[in-house]
């Protein structure tokens, strides 16, 4: 006989000792009854009523009895339902009926849950394994890593790119690995941590940025594409994707290179210009019409005009080939401000424009070169005027700021500076869409700015609204900071490097 079958016939006993007690206790009652003196009614009536609340009785106890197993498994089946993890799991004790079969069922339902499980391990497993078959496949060099930087994943296509093996890969720190230099101060690392203190999701893109392979001669060139999601559960949080453009982005700097040679050429005609212009002007002055002269002025500026274009392309290649150090002197800034501005201002002037200059009386001596920092001055305003639009006011202003620095400012009431567009500002041959089709520039003069002031010990950085105009700032820092530096120089200069390349993992200029 199976459990089945057993619990069947317990239950057919007990029912049938059910239906015994209540007819049973139904005599019992009548035979009771007729003892005492009442009718024959009232006796059936009572007996009636005894009957009932025996039946009642007898029906609860035997129906909790009998379906008892039932409830065990019940609940053993809602313990293991992933959705109702509050069911506890049946005690076995309290089964008194059937408890045989209950344990073997509740046993085959644990089984099976368990099976279940492993399904859905498997599961994952493959979508793991898919995931990293996907990477590893991808066409383009991508690097996986979690939130301590540690790589995860990666291409075979990252791995020919950054000429490594996998060990050199898989399992390491990231800068540890890969080698980034980026064009400005919004490096990987920069946007890594913006990314682990303040967002749950994000995506970033940089251009042109140097990756120094082992060997430590090969540089690639390339852009980044990056994105990031905070406690995914597979812990890959960043994925990065590298976009190769070395073969372009070497081009770019070999023409910038032969442009230099270009202009290398033009600088002695064009210094040997600009002093037969500036006689001419002298001699002919009061000589000749009013129209004649402002032609021989207007020619002044251009070739002015051309000479800093000049500057800034020989400049920038310096700074490319690590070349441009500064030597630093002591010197008042508020003369050399207006010396350095006096070309713009000509130039202001002759378009209607107006520069006014509010310079702090009390300034601090300042460190600085004075060819490299009249560049500054000379790219900040010339911008000014071009993006002044029908504006015709610039304010310069100078003042020692809270930590002691001297703090220029170059303000315009001009077009201003859309919000997505200021990170990128500093960067080498940027321009915003609309510069590049209505107003002439290269895209190098900020780039230019940025890395002489850094040289310099200073930051830029600016403020601008669209339509209401815009705030380049720049600090030098007071020549009494540096003065120990300069005891020790014997040649009463101090000379500086400047150069416009960050390194990613610790934001110093190689
Ligand atoms: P450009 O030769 O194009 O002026 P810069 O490096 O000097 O190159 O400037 C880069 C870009 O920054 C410009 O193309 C322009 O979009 C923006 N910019 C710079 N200065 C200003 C300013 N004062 N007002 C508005 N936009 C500016």
């Amino acid at each position: 006989m199976d459990d089945f079958q057993k619990i069947q016939r317990k239950a057919s006993l007990l029912l049938a000792i059910g239906f015994g007690v209540v007819i049973a206790s139904g005599l019992a009652l009548w035979f009771f009854l007729n003892q005492m003196d009442m009718s024959e009614q009232m006796i059936i009536a009572l007996t009636a009523a005894g009957m009932f609340v025996v039946i009642m009785l007898a029906a609860g106890i035997l129906g909790q009895l009998i379906l008892s197993p039932f409830h065990a498994l019940w609940q053993a089946i809602l313990h293991v339902v992933p959705e109702s993890t509050t069911v506890p799991a049946p005690n076995m004790n309290n089964v008194h009926f059937g408890r045989h079969l209950v344990t073997q069922l509740t046993a085959r339902v644990y089984q099976f849950a368990s099976q279940e499980d492993g399904i859905a391990l498997a599961e994952h497993r493959k979508s793991v394994l898919q995931a990293v078959n996907i990477v590893s496949h991808f066409p383009l060099p991508v690097l996986v890593f979690n939130k301590e930087l540690i790589i995860t994943n990666a291409s075979d296509s990252a791995m020919s790119y950054l000429a490594l093996e996998s060990p050199q890969l898989f399992g390491q720190r990231l800068f540890d690995s890969v080698d980034l230099e980026f064009p400005s101060e919004r490096t990987l690392q920069t946007w890594i941590e913006d990314c682990q203190k303040n967002k749950v999701t994000d995506q970033a893109y940089w251009q042109r940025v140097h990756i120094r392979l082992r060997d430590g001669k090969t540089i690639k060139q390339c852009d980044i594409a990056a994105y990031y999601n905070r406690e995914n559960e597979s812990g890959t949080e960043f994925i990065v994707t590298l976009f190769d453009h070395t073969d372009l982005y070497d081009q770019d700097d070999q023409s910038l290179g032969f442009v230099a040679l270009a202009v290398h050429e033009l600088r002695t005609p064009l210094t040997m210009l600009r002093g037969y212009i500036e006689v001419l002007e002298e001699e002919l002055a009061g000589k000749i019409d009013k129209e004649l002269e402002d032609y021989v002025h207007k020619l002044r500026l251009s070739s002015d005009q051309l000479a800093d274009f000049v500057g800034n392309v020989l400049h920038v290649v310096k700074i490319e080939q690590n070349q441009l150090s500064l030597a630093l002197t002591e010197q008042d800034w508020g003369p050399v401000l207006r010396e350095a501005s006096a070309n713009m201002r000509a130039r202001a002037e002759a378009m209607g424009m107006h520069i006014t200059f509010r310079i702090d009386s009390k300034l601090p001596h300042v460190a600085i070169d004075p060819v490299s920092i009249s560049l500054v001055i000379n790219n900040l305003l010339d911008n000014a005027i071009k993006y002044s639009k029908d504006s015709k006011e610039i304010i310069v202003t100078a003042t020692k700021n809270r930590d002691g620095m001297v703090e220029t400012t170059v303000q315009d009431f001009g077009v201003g500076i859309p919000e997505n567009v200021l990170p990128h500002l500093f960067e080498k041959f940027y321009r915003s869409h609309r510069s590049r089709n209505q107003i002439g520039g290269s895209g190098l003069g900020l780039f230019l700015t940025k890395a002489i002031v850094t040289a310099h010990g200073g930051h830029i950085w600016v403020n601008s609204k669209p339509g209401q105009g815009s705030s380049f700032s720049f600090t030098l820092q007071p020549y009494a900071q540096l003065s120990d530096e300069f005891k020790s120089n014997t040649e009463g200069e101090i000379t500086r490097q400047a150069h416009g390349w960050i390194k990613n993992h610790s934001l110093y200029r190689r």
